[in-house]
């Protein structure tokens, strides 16, 4: 493969030519046989924030619009489907690949997290990814951080009471790659709904120019909503996984039927869960937009939330109101 042939954008630039293009590094990850907007391209894999930053320097000089979907990796169908929706909005669409040690915990997953690459940057090409950061973390972490950062309210409930820091860790990466990147559009996921509401609320108290853009969630037949950490699960455990979906899918019908305060029907729901082999960290009502837990449902603007433990593996899922 030619060195020109990597070029991102079509911007008429080698990329290569300054030593940063995918091939260089023998992590061509192939033609993507599809043209939004260029022809003949290939997907640039850059493992450092300078290949990035020259390789986009010439899409926006261009003047084209670049969509960012910032990931851990172990893609499966709802990031290819963020991907997608990025290609939407955007014409250069940049994925990165980066476990966030920050993110995690003691104790927590971040050692077995799954890592395979090379399928990972096959689904990023099948999926019209333009260019994929996969940097290592001395890339972004150089040892010691005099920042941290607060976040008043947003993460007291949910994942956030459970996980201490971790909202912490992902408002500190994201930010690092908003500003490596800075893209025009970016897209997450629902499926992690306060992540999303922290990020947008931090691009709005900011100022960052970046169009927030939240997909929906993906989930297999069963209703279980799609997540890297489902390869954890054991066959047995995979088959009741899908209750967490069903009890969220349960409570929002019977909400809609009428039920205005629903502390009995997730109790109840709880118990349920809990005969079945979950833990539960949280099953509850939110207010959508401030994330607290509100008691009586509220017509507009309200997040059905849960997270359970099965087994070794924590789940998370949620309906908006
Ligand atoms: P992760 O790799 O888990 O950090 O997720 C990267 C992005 O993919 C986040 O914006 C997630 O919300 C999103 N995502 C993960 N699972 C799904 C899903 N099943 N459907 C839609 N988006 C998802």
């Amino acid at each position: 493969m030619s060195a020109t042939e990597h070029d991102a954008g079509s911007t008429g630039r080698d990329v290569a030519a300054s030593g940063h293009a995918a091939g260089t590094s023998g992590r061509n990850a192939g033609s993507t046989g599809r043209d939004p907007g260029s022809s003949g391209k290939q997907l640039v894999v850059c493992q450092t924030i300078q290949e990035l930053r020259t390789t986009l320097s010439g899409i926006r000089v261009d003047g084209r619009a670049i969509g960012f979907v910032p990931t851990m990796g172990a893609l499966h169908e709802g990031h290819l489907s963020l991907i997608r929706q990025a290609r939407d909005h955007a014409d250069c669409v940049v994925v990165s690949i980066f476990v966030n040690p920050t993110q995690f915990g003691p104790g927590e997953d971040f050692d077995r997290y799954p890592r395979p690459l090379e399928a990972d940057l096959e689904a990023c090409r099948r999926s019209g990814a333009d260019v994929v950061f996969t940097p290592v973390k001395e890339q972004l972490y150089d040892g010691h951080s005099y920042f941290t950062f607060g976040i008043d309210q947003l993460a007291d409930h949910l994942c956030g009471a459970s996980r201490p820091g971790f909202f912490q860790g992902v408002v500190q990466i994201v930010n690092k790659l908003f500003n490596i990147v800075q893209p025009d559009v970016a897209v997450f996921g629902q499926k992690d709904y306060q992540q999303f509401r922290i990020l947008e609320r931090m691009t709005q108290e900011f100022h960052q120019p970046v169009h927030m853009v939240m997909a929906p969630i993906v989930r297999a037949d069963d209703g279980l909503a799609l997540s890297s950490r489902n390869a954890y699960l054991s066959d047995e455990e995979r088959v009741v996984a899908p209750s967490l979906y069903r009890s969220l899918s349960y409570i929002r019908a019977q909400i809609l039927d009428g039920v205005d305060r629903p502390s009995r029907l997730l109790e109840h729901q709880k118990e349920e869960l809990r005969a079945k082999g979950f833990e539960i960290d949280y099953l509850g009502i939110y207010s959508a937009q401030t994330l607290q837990p509100i008691e009586w449902f509220e017509e507009k603007d309200t997040l059905l939330a849960g997270a359970v433990w099965l087994g070794n593996t924590r789940l998370i899922d949620n309906l908006l109101l």
